[in-house]
């Protein structure tokens, strides 16, 4: 398959119906305008992943009449028949299940085929239909198609917010039949279709003038082959203005710490996938949230591994840092740490640890993990610390602690990390973002109060990379 060169021959307007002081309709305390935006939002990331061209009329809670909603539908990409308006309702009065609205000026075959895979996707289908308006019969009912000039408009209705098997799937659901609409949309435009992986988010990067895989993938953070695996290449040439999928981290999904992004080629099936890779098809299934044992060509998937990314180093940030001076030192900019380390804001501590490129050249030997045993005991400086009072703390000595650090001073400076030798017959284990006692002592096969005995807690408060004994 090659998918490097497609030009979209549509362009795609994603209309999130409703909005502000307009809710649409209403169950309790639901209103439709929320779905709206979030099924909206959602294909409208996905179509710009797969290199459609796209806009977005509302992506957030904005009152729109209708007349600025028309303009900003036609001013998009102007008034043409290769404009595609895709209308994101939900349903009331009464009924149950999905529905799409075509235009008097268009053929079914969009309105079908989007819901027919909102019908794959598990919603009962209702119809595809066209409505004119009672008063003169020879105009659209709804004003997406009525004013909307030559562009192509449909309105798609996912469920009924007033039925309850509609508002448990909509609740549970609607993402799934967003995704069926990508589907049926990139079919009938011609551009190829991968479906999402969860936790991936993929880039398009169109090439340019004196760029090579190496300064691409380098630039994203992942390694030449992910880049060649993601688009199938077998060459490393590149043309500009070739099209590249660069496959990134969707920040809000937690990922285990080591895995590869693998694309399926032609011939792949699961099991052989799974054996290739060393681990079994349930695995592979569940990792990757698949609802099906079919894959098809282009289509990524997630597969844990073992093995070490060597494709960044660990920098543990000093006192005295700034995300300014470590990017000067590594040459790119404060821009890419931030992307690569999914980051909320620019300020760094001393002790926060940052991914960076391996080609990065900076001194990591203040980051134990580079050098030290994996079972020692990680220790940062904290406020008024001394060695004497991290010596006795872990029952070690100061000429120890000394020794095992090579350190040349006594002086320790906040956010400096220790290496202390765990002779304890404990396990050491680290907080880690979304634990909680419940959850360790789940996974150590012990309980709550084991551990909170062992490590004299008084509270279930935890934080982050705390240390905490496991009996
Ligand atoms: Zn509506």
């Amino acid at each position: 398959m090659n998918n490097n060169n497609f030009r979209a021959t549509k362009k795609v307007v994603v209309d999130a119906g409703h909005g502000g002081s307009d809710p649409g309709a209403i169950n309790g305390n639901v209103y439709e305008k929320d779905f709206n935006l979030e099924v909206a939002n959602y294909i409208y990331n996905r179509l710009k992943e797969l290199g459609v061209p796209v806009y977005i009329t509302r992506d957030t809670d904005e009152t729109l009449d209708r007349n600025e909603r028309v303009s900003r539908i036609l001013n998009a990409f102007g008034n043409n028949s290769d404009v595609i308006v895709l209308s994101n309702h939900i349903n009331a009065g009464g009924g149950e299940g999905a529905e799409v609205v075509y235009a008097l000026r268009n053929e079914e075959t969009l309105a079908r085929s989007i819901l027919d895979e909102i019908g794959n996707a598990g919603q009962k289908k209702r119809s595809y239909y066209q409505k004119r308006l009672p008063e003169d019969p020879s105009k659209d009912y709804y004003f997406i198609q009525r004013l909307t000039g030559n562009t192509e408009p449909v309105l798609i209705e996912y469920g009924f917010i007033d039925n309850k098997n509609d508002l448990y799937k909509l609740q549970n659901n609607l993402l799934d039949y967003g995704e069926a609409v990508v589907k049926a949309v990139t079919n009938y435009i011609g551009v190829p279709y991968i479906p999402a992986t969860p936790g991936i988010d993929n880039n398009i990067y169109i090439v340019k003038k004196g760029d090579s895989l190496y300064s691409i993938a380098n630039k994203y953070g992942i390694t030449v082959n992910e880049l060649k695996a993601a688009n199938n290449l077998t060459s490393n040439l590149l043309n500009v203005g070739q099209t590249l999928i660069i496959p990134t981290i969707n920040p809000d999904i937690t990922l285990p710490e080591n895995y590869i992004v693998y694309t399926v080629k032609k011939g792949d099936t699961l099991f052989k996938i799974a054996s290739e890779y060393n681990i079994s098809v349930n695995d592979l299934i569940d990792f990757n949230q698949l609802t099906t044992t079919s894959i098809v060509i282009g289509q990524q998937l997630l597969i844990p591994t073992n093995e070490e990314e060597t494709n960044t180093i660990t920098y543990i940030v000093l006192p005295g840092d700034s995300l300014w001076k470590i990017a000067n030192n590594c040459n790119i900019t404060v821009d890419d740490i931030v992307k690569l380390n999914s980051l909320q804001t620019t300020i760094i501590q001393p002790g926060d640890e940052l991914k960076l490129s391996k080609n990065c050249n900076i001194n990591t030997d203040n980051n134990p993990d580079n050098n030290i045993n994996e079972n020692d005991i990680k220790h940062v400086v904290t406020k008024n610390e001394t060695l004497y009072s991290i010596a006795q703390k872990y029952g070690t000595t100061v000429d120890d602690i000394i020794e095992y650090n090579n350190l040349s001073t006594n002086v320790l400076q906040l956010g400096q990390i220790l290496y202390i030798p765990n002779t304890s017959e404990y396990i050491n284990y680290y907080v880690q973002p979304n634990d909680s006692l419940y959850s360790i002592s789940r996974r150590f096969n012990t309980t709550i109060d084991a551990i909170k005995k062992l490590n004299n807690l008084t509270s279930d408060t935890l934080y982050i990379n705390q240390l905490l004994l496991i009996p």
